[in-house]
């Protein structure tokens, strides 16, 4: 096992059904054809969403859902992550509601008995749904955030970034009711929704591209957010492979390690992208010559960045401490 292997992870930005690993979409019926389809290498932000259907016909019913559920932390378990916030959009099926969709996710997570991993839950409204549609997925979201309040714990604003809207007064009424918020920005130019979701403060932003200057943002956003400082949950590989990034070395993580600006690594979607958690810090490590306390600092801030409860994080911060005495 390499250094990076073995360096217990903090996860925050990963999309359940993008993040299937191929034996788990065999056991879960899928065809060798439409495996293919799911990873497939020659794409780019716009093909990208059509290859989560692959996911999405595989993910259509209570036991499939629970069993990809308990494969992907499974995985993330052996890359020695040991804290996991899960995203997924809650979908209605033939024989599931959206409510159906969210439950069995949760049972799924705390069904899985480990000490070695905490895991948490993140849902998404999909951008490219109307208003009420997304109102209602909220609704279903703060009901059953009472239900579950130690596990569900944000919401997320994912989907086609080329398609619909922020609407702003449905994360304010997320906020009002509990709920941490991490938003896509910026992923392909829009200064006016870039502006708009800084306005808001969400808690964590997810990708950031275009947000500095060199990568397409204005310097008006460049300064607002330099200001904010909101933590950044960068994909690397995702953003490569979707070609919103020109190579590794010219990702805008670049700017964030320059500037001393907060950001965890994350997977985005480990199985369309055919990555691991161990694989990004490796690339980070050697593309911008980290030592191997950078690294280790990078897991360590992440944590100050999760949804967690402050005794979670203490909890893992001492985890993750020993580790350090014993390995560096
Ligand atoms: P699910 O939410 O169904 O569990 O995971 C797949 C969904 O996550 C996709 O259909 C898409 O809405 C969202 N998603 C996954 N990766 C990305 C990404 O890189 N950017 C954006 N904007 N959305 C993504």
């Amino acid at each position: 096992e390499t250094f990076c292997q073995k360096l217990p992870k903090i996860e925050l930005h990963a999309h359940l059904n993008g993040s299937l690993s191929k034996s788990t979409l065999k056991q879960l019926g899928c065809s060798e054809e439409s495996i293919k389809n799911y990873q497939e290498t020659l794409t780019d932000i716009k093909q990208v969403f059509n290859q989560f259907q692959v996911a999405h016909n595989a993910t259509n019913t209570l036991e499939n859902l629970n069993l990809a559920t308990k494969c992907v932390i499974e995985d993330f378990a052996k890359d020695n992550v040991i804290y996991l916030e899960l995203r997924t959009t809650p979908r209605s099926e033939k024989d599931l509601s959206e409510r159906d969709y969210i439950e069995t996710v949760v049972e799924a997570i705390r069904n899985y008995e480990s000490s070695k991993i905490i895991v948490k839950l993140i849902l998404s409204l999909d951008r490219r749904r109307s208003w009420k549609e997304q109102l209602d997925t909220l609704d279903n979201i703060i009901d059953l955030k009472q239900k579950y309040p130690d596990l569900i714990k944000g919401v997320d604003l994912s989907g086609d970034p080329g398609k619909g809207e922020f609407f702003k007064k449905l994360f304010e009424k997320a906020r009002d009711n509990g709920l941490k918020t991490a938003i896509h920005c910026g992923e392909i130019k829009n200064d006016n929704e870039v502006m708009d979701i800084l306005d808001f403060k969400p808690d964590r932003i997810g990708h950031g591209t275009c947000l500095h200057p060199d990568y397409g943002g204005s310097e008006e956003i460049w300064q607002k957010y330099q200001h904010l400082k909101i933590p950044i949950e960068c994909c690397l590989t995702s953003n490569v492979v979707c070609l919103t990034s020109k190579s590794y070395e010219e990702h805008h993580v670049k700017e964030l390690l320059k500037n001393s600006l907060p950001f965890s690594l994350a997977t985005d979607d480990k199985g369309v992208f055919n990555t691991t958690l161990s694989k990004e810090f490796t690339v980070l490590g050697q593309t911008f010559s980290l030592s191997k306390n950078d690294l280790w600092n990078i897991s360590r801030n992440s944590i100050d960045y999760s949804f967690a409860d402050e005794e979670e994080k203490g909890f893992i911060r001492f985890a993750l401490e020993q580790w350090k005495i014993r390995n560096i």
